[in-house]
């Protein structure tokens, strides 16, 4: 999707309206409060009401989108801006491509990116298989004071997995002892994985368990190795960690620890569907399935 068929393909709401309706109700029209199908479209309301209990609804009714005063064609073009950002993209940046840099609020740029965010979620994920990679990193945190007092305020642990030729997993961690590396890996790598590749931080040790596990040693400078034809190394992982921290250091600044599992999702969501082309309706899909997100939550 281009900007250029995005304004051919969805220039009105009635366009907007009616993929959105067909990606959320693919089986027909469901009334979301009794599941009838059995509906009339009310044009002037541009709702449908229930035959059975009378409820009316649009196709934005308990989605992402619900009590959204902004025009569908502008949450599309935000959705395609977020889809096609390989590192991300900042409220202020949104802000200023659809409003200019004088109209436009903020706080609705904001609240627009975090909602659309919420939507990049994966909901199945399945077991990462075949040679998968490990690691931990740290962002975040900034020097803080200055001469003998600075020091490094704390940084957020994101923990990483990546099935090689397969999909990216982060997580944010609390810490990076063996027992939550254990736990990472029993939730989402594979009994019967081929081998699982960390750097020989000792946790790792002891949070394998069973797997088949194999370690390049950094700290002797050793990133890649062959052994029986296969590549040991966390290459894959670690760019992967790049891509993220250009992301927090370009284009959303400092983030806050709150909202880091958020864009981890963002980064992951976009990151596994990159060879995809349908990942802009597919984000559409998961805006109209997933469960909305309120002002009042993200601010909490
Ligand atoms: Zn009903």
């Amino acid at each position: 999707m281009t900007l250029p068929e995005l304004n051919r393909s969805f220039s009105t709401d009635e366009d907007c309206r009616e993929i959105l309706t067909r990606l959320r109700w693919p089986e027909g029209v469901e009334c979301p409060r009794c599941r009838n199908r059995n509906v009339w479209w009310v044009d002037s309301r541009k709702q449908f009401t229930c035959s059975e209990c009378s409820y009316q609804f649009s196709v934005m009714t308990g989605t992402i989108f619900n009590d959204s005063h902004l025009a569908l064609p502008i949450w599309f073009m935000a959705v395609l801006l977020l889809c096609e950002a390989k590192k991300g993209m900042s409220a202020h940046q949104l802000k200023r491509t659809i409003w200019g840099q004088h109209k436009g609020s903020y706080k609705t740029a904001w609240y627009l990116c975090h909602r659309i965010r919420a939507a990049m979620k994966e909901v199945e994920k399945p077991m990462l298989d075949g040679t998968v990679e490990m690691d931990e990193t740290y962002v975040g945190g900034k020097m803080r004071g200055c001469g003998q007092k600075a020091g490094i305020e704390a940084k957020e642990i994101v923990i990483g997995l990546r099935q090689r030729g397969g999909d990216l997993r982060f997580f944010h961690a609390d810490d990076a002892k063996s027992g939550t590396l254990a736990k990472y890996i029993r939730e989402n790598v594979s009994t019967d994985v081929e081998v699982l590749i960390t750097d020989t931080y000792p946790a790792y040790k002891y949070a394998v368990g069973d797997v088949a596990h194999k370690t390049v040693n950094h700290s002797a400078k050793e990133y890649v190795r062959y052994e029986d034809g296969n590549c040991v190394s966390t290459n894959t992982v670690e760019s992967a960690f790049s891509l993220l921290k250009r992301g927090i250091m370009g284009s959303w600044h400092k983030i806050s620890a709150k909202h880091l599992p958020a864009y981890l999702d963002e980064m992951t969501f976009r990151f596994n569907r990159r060879k995809r082309s349908d990942l802009f309706v597919d984000t559409l899909r998961h805006m109209v399935t997933a469960d909305p997100l309120t002002f009042e939550r993200l601010t909490a």
